[in-house]
């Protein structure tokens, strides 16, 4: 056999990107502009959402809909422990306090029953982490924020383009953050965006993106001139740029293609693995439509550093996604968290390996993961 060389990920760049961007460039507008307006336009219309909103990040997305719903100091919020850092992160910049519910051991997902039994008179929202692309108990999330009038900030970093009972994800709840991020569905590079239905919440969000200067102001004034300007609140810098949008705008387009192929990927990966001893799979619930950012299995018996260590030796690029919150030290520190807190999260985390899947990988590709893993257990 050649020597293989599979990386983990491997982001799909085409020329019309990089034309873009060249036209972007020669255009002289550098910053937020036209791109970046046209950018929010469609992806509100590809998530079906009122009101999108771009910014430099998934975890500025997620931090602009804390603030617009107004959650600070001396409220909880319930999340997921098995998420990235963004997650936590902005719940306690904030001001608020993160509350881990644990997952379901079948999709990695928050669990309602969970939400349930950590609701205090204290909580003001919900932030269910779509992990993998598998949208989560949506009905059920909903249905506890109805009774406890709660709010729903969605992490689906990575599910643009996932579906839950035939609408897509960013159309379901008060508010969704999507991560274009280089390793992403879908890349600009770094950017984000957040799409929500409420008009008075996308403005409060386009007015926190940019240091929290009016637009009104403007126009109220305009007859001052162009450089009059008011800071209504003190806000951030977390806008996109159209150099980014330019990217953004041709890989929406593609996404829907980026998405077949990942499912296509997705079920040979199951159908090969699927009866291997000590090997779980990942199952795609009833009424959804997973995208597969990830392609998660569970290696049960053989030590799961070892997996990986053999597998990088042989030329193949895995991972792990993610060592939960509850267990890093800033939130032991800070929230008292106990490692045996959320134990769905703590054994999944143990086992977890996320292989190569992305459209830029050939079926030949996916061939000798799929050998590499039979050998690596087997011989
Ligand atoms: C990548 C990721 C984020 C952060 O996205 P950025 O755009 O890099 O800020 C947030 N949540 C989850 C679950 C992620 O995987």
């Amino acid at each position: 056999m050649d020597e293989l060389n599979i990386p983990y990920c491997l982001p799909e760049i085409g020329e019309e990107e990089i034309a873009e961007v060249v036209d972007t460039l020669r255009s002289g507008w550098l910053t937020m502009g036209p791109k970046t307006i046209a950018f929010e336009e469609q992806i509100a219309a590809y998530t079906g959402a009122k009101y999108a909103v771009a910014v430099n990040s998934c975890t500025a997305a997620l931090h602009l809909s804390l603030l617009a719903y107004g959650i600070g100091r001396g409220d909880e919020v319930i999340t997921s422990p098995y998420t990235f850092a963004s997650t936590g992160n902005v719940i306690v910049h904030s001001g608020a306090r993160p509350v881990f519910a644990d997952i379901q051991r079948d999709t990695f997902n928050i669990d309602p029953e969970k939400i349930n039994e950590a609701i205090t008179p204290k909580t003001k929202a919900i932030i269910p982490v779509h992990f993998a692309g598998q949208p989560c108990d949506m009905k059920e999330i909903q249905e506890i924020a109805d009774d406890h009038n709660l709010v729903v900030i969605e992490d689906a970093a990575h599910a643009i383009g996932a579906e839950y009972r035939g609408k897509k994800i960013g159309s379901l709840s008060d508010a969704t953050c999507f991560s274009f991020y280089a390793t992403k569905n879908m890349t600009t590079g770094e950017g984000g965006a957040v799409t929500t239905d409420d008009q008075k919440i996308a403005d409060k969000m386009r007015i926190l993106r940019l240091h929290g200067i009016s637009k009104d102001a403007w126009k109220r004034y305009s007859a001052q001139g162009s450089w009059y300007y008011e800071i209504e609140e003190c806000g951030w810098k977390y806008n996109m740029t159209d150099i980014q949008a330019a990217l953004g705008i041709h890989q929406l387009r593609k996404l829907d293609g980026f998405v077949a192929t990942r499912r296509k990927y997705a079920e040979m990966y199951s159908a090969a693995l699927r009866d291997l001893e000590g090997v779980v799979t990942p199952v795609e619930k009833e009424g959804r439509k997973h995208v597969y950012h990830l392609y998660p299995v569970l290696v049960n018996e053989m030590n799961r550093g070892d997996f990986i260590r053999e597998m990088a030796e042989m030329g193949i690029g895995c991972s792990v996604h993610f060592i939960p919150l509850h267990q890093h030290p800033a939130y032991q520190k800070l929230f008292e968290c106990m490692k045996g807190d959320c134990p769905n999260a703590t054994w999944l985390y143990e086992h977890e390996v996320s292989l190569p899947l992305y459209p830029k990988m050939s079926l030949m590709d996916l061939e000798s993961v799929i050998s590499c893993i039979n050998r690596v257990m087997y011989d």
